[in-house]
């Protein structure tokens, strides 16, 4: 360890074991808060109590101090609700500006939003309003404002935490723009679901699998594995879901992320997290073209 690392060191109240987690000068620049007296959030992953994954959530502050944590529940198994996609997913032509209407993304009135994407050249109008005769609450830039997102006043109110998602999801559009209407659909369901909070670095790499769903390839990495232990340690559902990915690794390996939660029937963040799993147990590789892991 050089002189310019430092070691964080925590005690994880579930598995009752030491954390160290290493911090580079590297990542100091990136997690540290900038004001002395704020608090930066960091989520540490590891192998927890009976071989399970566990993540803490921990505050740090300028020294590399964790004033808090908290260990971070995994979404559970969620039985399937009622898809509400008001139109299928169709390619973005990206040939002159286009305009598309998405009328809701939950029950009537929960987002009115114009999204402007300079990259795909689309406008997209979330919610049902008129737009002309009507001021924009908030206006949300991306880093390099190739995104520009409109918030309008719906049932949802404008909130630090929503704008915290809205900034997050702006620059990953402008990293990477998905190529399917449904999948922004399911991103503003996924910002809807967790809007109460500010999102986490866990939260922003499942949001980010979201829209790089369509670009996420998988290599099985030991066919022979028995996957039962799974079952005992998610429960059944989860264990059944990761059982029958592995097969549809092995079937076809050449299909993306988002054509499993299709083939599943199963919600995407979920389906994610059952992949994110298999990843850290080691079962699976998964490919991300763009998608930084941490
Ligand atoms: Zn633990």
């Amino acid at each position: 360890m050089s002189s310019h690392e430092k070691q964080v060191v925590y005690l994880c109240d579930v598995c009752k074991t030491t954390q160290m987690i290493l911090f580079t000068p590297k990542m100091k620049e990136e997690f540290l808060p900038k004001d002395l007296n704020g608090l930066a959030l960091y989520s540490h992953s590891h192998m927890c109590a009976n071989g399970m994954i566990g993540v803490n959530n921990l505050y740090i502050d300028h020294n590399l101090d964790v004033r808090s944590y908290n260990f971070l529940k995994l979404p559970k198994y969620v039985p399937k609700k009622k898809m509400v996609i008001p139109m299928p997913g169709k390619p973005v032509d990206d040939d002159n500006l286009k305009f598309i209407h998405i009328t809701h993304i939950n029950s009537k009135n929960d987002l009115n939003i114009i999204l402007f994407n300079e990259m795909t050249g689309t406008e997209i109008q979330i919610g049902t309003f008129d737009k002309k005769n009507t001021s924009p609450q908030k206006i949300v830039k991306s880093e390099m404002e190739m995104v520009i997102l409109k918030y309008y006043y719906s049932n949802t109110m404008y909130t630090s935490q929503i704008e915290k998602w809205l900034v997050s999801l702006t620059c990953f559009l402008e990293m990477i723009p998905p190529s399917k209407l449904g999948i922004i659909v399911e991103v503003f369901r996924y910002i809807l679901e967790e809007k109460n909070k500010m999102p986490t670095k866990f939260e922003q790499m499942i949001m980010k699998t979201i829209l790089a769903s369509h670009e996420i390839f998988f290599t099985n990495n030991n066919t022979n594995m028995d996957t039962a232990f799974l079952t005992g340690l998610y429960g059944e559902a989860e264990g059944k879901t990761m059982q029958a990915i592995m097969e549809l690794i092995d079937e076809n390996p050449l299909m993306a992320l988002h054509q499993y939660s299709q083939k599943l029937n199963e919600e995407i963040v979920y389906t994610i997290y059952c992949f994110l799993i298999l990843e850290k147990h080691g079962l699976i590789t998964i490919n991300r073209p763009g998608i930084i892991t941490y």
